[in-house]
């Protein structure tokens, strides 16, 4: 059961060969024999998971289920779930409970899939390595001495370590892409705009997406045809017709345009990732795929970009954790301006605290134009390398991360190497486009490697197609960690 797809799991289900409680309970059993040496969740809560399986098994019964119902799927803890704590990795938020649901656990409510779990995250989706959780690192579960990306850690751990079926996570600079390649499974960040932000913990609202996380495209598939969607409570959603993301999944390769970005495969690639990756474009060249060398000239630019435009929104989204309306309180204080300065000093995590003070340095009067604006316009620059790159191919390919997992506790010192490891993948937001990352072989350390795949505006059919046909072809995504 572990390791069967959506597919099956769902065709067994209505099959009635499983139950969805009895599904549930298995997961559980082994979330609780496994989570305690990888921390992958934070929140558990047996009873509403197996009440939600309970109310899945009569939609079985009843012959009204979909193709996500009786499922078990984790949360990224960024996601509000009416009834259940919902942190975001943060002290801040350690007692909260969420009073409602996000549009994503809606749909997976609607659809009858069961929230198995929160998963552990960096403190409101910034890291790379999932260090900066107040509930402790997570685990890459292929070498516990390693960390498995981030800041959806927590949920690529708990897919490569088969404790759950599939989970969400969010992506605001690489936090999906990343922990998928750095765990070995496949991850998926929509176009800006197609999965609703509503009850989404908003870190920088311009960049965050949400999108789903598995064990292969075809699963990414199903996931998307759940969390997508039109939202009026997220002003930011596009209203697009209801899209069937497995559509395209079984066309043939024939002519595909694959662009290389020079710029990719540049210094700073690791020799083992390089190789790896070299050896997909091969295999997709015996699919059919011919490849074209094109440029990004501006994408260099995109961790300091990034790093102007993030925290000077996060800056912003997080002034509303004032110790008054929820989440933490500091418990002694004189007068309100030190309950605020107190609550916010107690609360957030040291990574937070750096992101709020550059975010709001490069707002303030006198450095507004000199750094934010300035990011502006090259942000559009990036965004249009893209639009110029696509007259030439269809998906762009490369390595989603320039090197393979590194150790627990080797970058912390080193806030500028750990912005490093999304080189490849920030880009992408900043411009709002699709990327994925799917597992294409492993490095010297024996940890896996993935390929990105970047797509046009609104082409995850086409996507999640180029990605399938490659799992039909070779067997990286089905390799699982030994634990
Ligand atoms: N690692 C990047 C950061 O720290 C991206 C995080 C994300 O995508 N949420 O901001």
């Amino acid at each position: 059961m572990f390791e069967s797809s959506l597919k099956q799991l769902g065709d067994a289900l209505r099959a009635k060969k499983i139950s969805s409680v009895e599904l549930t309970q298995l997961y559980l059993d082994r979330i609780a024999q496994l989570n305690p040496g990888l921390n992958a969740y934070v929140t558990l809560n047996t009873e509403a998971s197996l009440a939600q399986a309970k109310a899945a098994d009569a939609m079985l019964a009843g012959g009204d289920a979909q193709a996500m119902t009786g499922i078990p799927v984790a949360q990224k803890d960024i996601f509000c779930a009416k009834g259940w704590r919902t942190t975001c990795g943060s002290k801040m938020l350690d007692n909260f409970v969420a009073p409602y649901d996000a549009h994503v656990i809606e749909q997976f409510n609607r659809a009858g899939a069961i929230n198995l779990g929160k998963t552990n995250m960096d403190e409101f989706a910034m890291g790379s390595s999932n260090e900066t959780s107040y509930f402790g690192a997570v685990k890459n579960p292929w070498d516990n001495a390693r960390v498995p990306g981030g800041s959806s850690g927590g949920t690529a751990a708990a897919v490569a370590a088969r404790l759950c079926a599939a989970a969400t996570g969010t992506d605001t600079g690489g936090s999906i892409r990343q922990p998928a390649a750095l765990c070995g499974i496949s991850g998926l960040k929509p176009t800006y705009g197609v999965v609703s932000r509503y009850g989404m913990i908003a870190f920088a609202s311009s960049l965050d997406q949400a999108g789903p996380m598995g064990r292969c495209a075809e699963d990414l598939a199903l996931m998307m045809n759940t969390m997508a969607g039109f939202d009026e409570r997220d002003s930011t959603s596009l209203q697009r017709d209801k899209e069937d993301y497995a559509r395209d999944l079984d066309k043939p390769l024939n002519g595909l345009r694959i662009g290389l970005p020079k710029e990719f495969f540049a210094e700073g690639l690791g020799s083992d990732v390089a190789k790896a990756v070299e050896a997909a474009i091969a295999e997709y060249k015996k699919l059919g795929a011919t490849v074209v060398e094109i440029s990004l000239p501006n994408t260099r630019l995109s961790i300091p970009v990034y790093y102007v435009l993030a925290p000077a929104e996060a800056s912003s989204n997080l002034s509303r954790f004032d110790g008054v309306r929820y989440g933490y309180r500091a418990p002694d204080y004189t007068d309100l301006a030190d309950m605020y300065e107190k609550s916010r000093a107690q609360g957030f995590g040291a990574e937070v605290k750096r992101r709020i003070m550059i975010g709001t340095y490069v707002l303030s009067h006198g450095y507004y134009d000199a750094y934010y604006i300035q990011a502006q316009k090259i942000r559009r620059l990036i965004a249009q390398d893209f639009v110029e790159a696509y007259k030439h191919c269809d998906v762009i390919m490369g390595p989603t991360s320039p090197s393979t997992a590194f150790k627990l506790g080797e970058k912390g010192d080193d806030p500028v190497q750990m912005y490093l490891s999304d080189i490849y993948t920030i880009a992408v937001n900043l411009a709002g486009l699709p990327g994925m990352s799917i597992p294409c072989g492993f490095g010297d350390n024996d940890m896996p490697v993935g390929l990105q795949i970047i797509g046009n505006y609104f082409d995850e059919a086409r996507m999640l197609n180029v990605a399938h046909q490659y799992q039909l072809a070779t067997d990286w995504h089905s390799r699982a960690p030994q634990i």
